[in-house]
């Protein structure tokens, strides 16, 4: 649990709060990042789906030692299934061999899950095999579709998955209180000085922490000027705050994040690294 990302935190909080209230939904769409990075995490959602422990008993949920959960973690778990594109594509007949396999019992009696990777790869005939699948589960089967970006996957996919994602933490409910104050002091430019201390002991306290922080601002940036930008009034309570601040800055905020983040990655003084993208943020009219 501790090697996890700040956004990957709220999400298991997130499914967490989701399952003790019973209301885990049957088709998930995730964006993730790199594959290779994050599907450990995507098995570790898998294993809280799955564990027979009861999730309301473990605590910052932390089993691998059940059989389910070994199993799991060494892919030989019988009741999931993962679909990997055969090139540059999600082939038809993969998706009915695995319509075919769930439509049998499970063999331990409990939920089953399916992922199909990449699933941006669908194409409307592949897509086609598993519309009705993914809108009428049986109780026990939870689908998990994985890709890169949201916006590349088919509409009629989208339309029947619920959607997260693990670099925009925006999706997942209520952001830190946090990071709403740290927003608060970016706009006001002079507070980010004024409460250097606290921002630093309290919020940013290191590299790992200001990447996911400033990643989650970007994120709440960008979802607040897609939100003004359309029509369907949906809008984020906790930023109405946001609303009074001009679009224009809103952006260049965004512009800075996504120059000054790359630089963490090399070795350079961290608390030169915040003075900087601090003093950006207060040059912001
Ligand atoms: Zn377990």
């Amino acid at each position: 649990m501790n090697d996890l990302t700040y956004i990957q935190k709220r999400f298991v909080t997130y499914i967490e709060t989701i399952m003790k209230s019973d209301k885990l939904s049957h088709s998930y769409l995730i964006e993730i990042g790199d594959i290779s990075m994050d599907f450990p995490f995507i098995l570790l959602f898998v294993k809280m789906i799955l564990c027979p422990k009861n999730i309301l008993e473990v605590e910052q949920f932390n089993c691998s030692s059940c059989n389910t959960c070994k199993l799991i973690d060494e892919g030989n778990f019988p009741d999931l299934e993962i679909v990997e594109a055969e090139g540059a594509q999600i082939k038809k007949r993969q998706l009915l061999s695995l319509k075919d396999e769930f439509q049998k019992k499970s063999l331990i009696g409990r939920r089953r899950v399916y992922i199909i990777k990449n699933a941006e790869k669908l194409n409307p005939s592949s897509a086609n095999t598993i519309l009705k699948f993914l809108e009428e589960p049986s109780d026990d089967i939870i689908a998990i579709l994985l890709a890169s970006n949201r916006y590349q996957v088919l509409d009629t996919i989208l339309s029947r998955c619920q959607i997260l994602s693990l670099y925009d933490a925006s999706d997942i409910g209520i952001v830190d209180d946090v990071v709403v104050r740290l927003i608060k002091y970016i706009i006001h430019g002079d507070d980010l000085f004024v409460h250097y201390k606290e921002i630093y002991e309290e919020i940013l306290v290191d590299k790992e922490k200001a990447k996911d922080i400033f990643i989650c601002i970007e994120q709440v940036f960008i979802r607040f000027l897609s939100l003004s930008a359309s029509s369907s009034g949906e809008k984020d309570e906790q930023f109405s705050f946001l609303e009074s601040v001009n679009k224009n800055k809103i952006l260049s905020y965004i512009t800075i994040i996504e120059e000054e983040l790359p630089k963490l990655v090399y070795n350079i003084n961290y608390k030169l690294w915040l003075d900087s993208i601090y003093s950006r943020f207060v040059e912001v009219k």
